[in-house]
């Protein structure tokens, strides 16, 4: 299956269990959101699913790659929004992208043409030329998202990427990585505000390490009322 698949996943920090047997599978063009409290174990499993954490016990698999075994080639297809924003604010927003894609080892015109997409697909295809810094929160966030997109990752993990931000940027960025999702990326959005999450979208409720539901977000909310 392509996608995210995690199976088995426990984490511990000393005593403390972090996160206990977790299991589920983001399928190829879902939008899947991750809620949970502060605690619940969120930043644990975003941390083993980007492989700065090893687990010890659990698989995750990476559009059929897994991560473990095969990291180099499981984080490819990975593309990462982390809750700090690592943005040069001094260089303009293609010279982000650029210097990204280099690290991914593309350059030139294919670059050139990717960091194109990448923006337009973000609704931030005018603002290439800008400075980093000349641009307000919600338009970082935006580029930070493009520029995850531009190795053409199969999965896009993000964590709590709205925070800050004011409702009508969250609103814009919600509805464009819904669209990612519309078009075959499988997406895992952290977050603690369920005004972000749409009703057809996968939700899983994380709770003390323990993943309570993962139903689709319409299903949740009926079993609460
Ligand atoms: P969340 O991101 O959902 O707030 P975390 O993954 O940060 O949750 O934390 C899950 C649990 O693990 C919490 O009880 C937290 O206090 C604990 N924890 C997180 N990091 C560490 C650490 N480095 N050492 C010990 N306990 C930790
Ligand atoms: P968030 O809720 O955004 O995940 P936290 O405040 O839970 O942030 O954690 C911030 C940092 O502190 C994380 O790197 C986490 O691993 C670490 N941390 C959290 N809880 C503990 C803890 N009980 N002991 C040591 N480090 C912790």
């Amino acid at each position: 299956m392509n996608g995210l698949e995690v199976r088995g996943l426990s984490y511990r920090y000393g005593p403390r269990q972090a996160l206990k047997e977790v299991s589920f599978s983001v399928p190829k063009g879902r939008f899947c959101a991750l809620l949970g409290p502060n605690g619940a174990g969120k930043s644990t499993l975003f941390n083993l699913l980007t492989a700065l954490f090893t687990a010890p016990e659990g698989q995750i698999m990476v559009a059929g790659v897994n991560l473990s075994q095969e990291p180099r080639r499981a984080l490819a297809r990975m593309g990462v929004v982390f809750q700090q924003p690592t943005l040069d604010l001094d260089l303009t927003v293609r010279r982000n992208m650029l210097y990204f894609a280099a690290l991914h080892g593309i350059s030139g015109s294919e670059a050139a043409r990717r960091c194109d997409a990448a923006l337009e697909q973000l609704g931030m295809g005018e603002r290439a030329a800008e400075t980093v810094r000349a641009l307000n929160g919600g338009h970082r966030r935006r580029m930070e998202i493009a520029r995850a997109l531009i190795h053409r990752p199969e999965v896009l993990l993000l964590d709590e990427p709205t925070v800050g931000l004011d409702a009508a940027s969250r609103a814009a960025i919600t509805d464009h990585v819904h669209a990612l999702a519309d078009q075959g990326l499988s997406v895992l959005w952290a977050t603690h505000l369920t005004d972000e999450v749409q009703d057809n979208d996968l939700t899983l409720l994380l709770h003390k390490g323990v993943l309570l539901a993962q139903d689709t977000a319409a299903n949740l909310r009926q079993d609460q009322s």
